[in-house]
């Protein structure tokens, strides 16, 4: 399989991937990942938030938690 090498969009580095859609490094992957996590929570617990109210309860800002929304990872109201 050939292997695509970009820069990560998040910090910069060079990282290979399989995938041309891939465009987080292993280790900001995995640091989203948490992120995504704390907004899931957060979302189970308060179904009636909004998208800045989870922003400003988790520190994750809001465009990010609105690109989630828009791939579909989460439901937001
Ligand atoms: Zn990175």
């Amino acid at each position: 399989m050939a292997m695509h090498l970009g820069n990560c969009r998040d910090c910069g580095a060079l990282f290979a991937n399989a995938r041309r859609d891939v465009t987080l490094c292993r280790t900001c992957a995995e640091r989203y990942d948490r992120m995504f996590d704390r907004v899931r929570e957060q979302m189970r617990r308060h179904p009636k938030l909004t998208i800045q109210d989870l922003a400003d309860r988790t520190g994750i800002p809001s465009h990010q938690i609105l690109e989630w929304v828009r791939d579909g990872r989460i439901h937001a109201t």
